[in-house]
């Protein structure tokens, strides 16, 4: 069969220092690991865990990065999908494959199902009903609340989803008992950066005139995505020449290319500018 629903392998090995930054988001999301590690302790006090968690913010900001991670320290597996393989590759079948993933995270629970892209499946329905194919989008997603109103948290399933358009997502969704708890993940700022650049760095042969601060301060509006890009590039670069590590000369060369893609990239998306 052409599309596998979520890895067979759902065991992960991320954990939340893997995760830069982001203190705020991981602070939040620390009460889920718990749960999952010791659900008893909460149920017991009639407290009401979250059944899902919307993860808010633009491309590349650590999102699938950080739900993986609360996979990692719970150590539960992770169930992933994204909202835009059901357009994409579940032609037909989105409702059936959104009741096989529940069905597989419940014989599994307790677990993670992470939602990536979830707006391309969670759009506010009965516009555009004019176009075909709109009708099969709504199915998945009247499937994905009937789901989500079908399992409680108490059984260890927890729904975490990414989103950059939330502005976008139909009302169902964002109803108390469903995606109930938002989290926003901002780019990172200067220090921001530098912790990322700290990480990925972790990795790098250095030559000692690298600096994550220096890093930093030359990758104004990045993100950690186009962080872990530049770094992997400059290693490239100097392997490449047959260095013996990486320097800050093959980090402005990496940069220049991570920047000129970004650039082309931004061009293709705004003819007008
Ligand atoms: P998208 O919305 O495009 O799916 P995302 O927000 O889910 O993006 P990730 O897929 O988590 O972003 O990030 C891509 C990669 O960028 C990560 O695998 C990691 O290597 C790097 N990265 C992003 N943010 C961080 C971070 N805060 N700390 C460390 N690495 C990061």
């Amino acid at each position: 069969s052409k599309a596998t629903l979520f890895d067979k392998n759902t065991r992960v090995n991320v954990t939340f220092e893997d995760v830069a930054g982001l203190d705020e988001a991981k602070e939040e999301v620390m009460e889920v690991v718990d749960f999952l590690k010791n659900p008893k302790k909460y149920t017991t006090l009639g407290g009401k865990i979250p059944k899902g968690v919307l993860l808010v913010g633009p491309p590349g900001t650590g999102k699938t990065l950080l739900a993986k991670a609360v996979a990692g320290e719970a150590e539960v597996p992770f169930f992933t999908i994204s909202g835009s393989d059901f357009v994409e590759m579940f032609v037909g079948v989105g409702a059936s494959r959104v009741r096989d993933l529940f069905k597989q995270a419940r014989e599994k629970a307790p677990c993670i199902i992470f939602i990536d892209e979830i707006d391309a499946i969670g759009r506010t329905r009965g516009r555009n009903s004019i176009q075909g194919g709109n009708d099969e989008r709504e199915n998945t997603l009247n499937q994905l609340l009937v789901e989500m109103d079908g399992f409680s948290s108490e059984k260890g399933v927890i729904l975490m989803a990414a989103t950059n358009r939330p502005d976008v997502l139909d009302s169902a969704l964002l109803r108390p008992g469903r995606f109930d708890r938002q989290i926003g993940i901002d780019r990172p700022d200067l220090h921001g950066r530098e912790q990322i650049f700290r990480v990925h760095l972790q990795h790098i042969k250095k030559h000692s005139d690298i600096s994550s601060e220096a890093l930093a301060e030359m990758t104004p509006g990045f993100a950690g995505a186009e962080i872990a890009n530049v770094c992997n590039e400059a290693a490239l670069i100097a392997a490449r020449r047959n260095k013996k590590a990486v320097d800050m000369e093959d980090f402005n060369y990496a940069l220049d290319k991570v920047i000129g893609g970004l650039e082309k990239k931004n061009k293709l998306i705004s003819p007008g500018e």
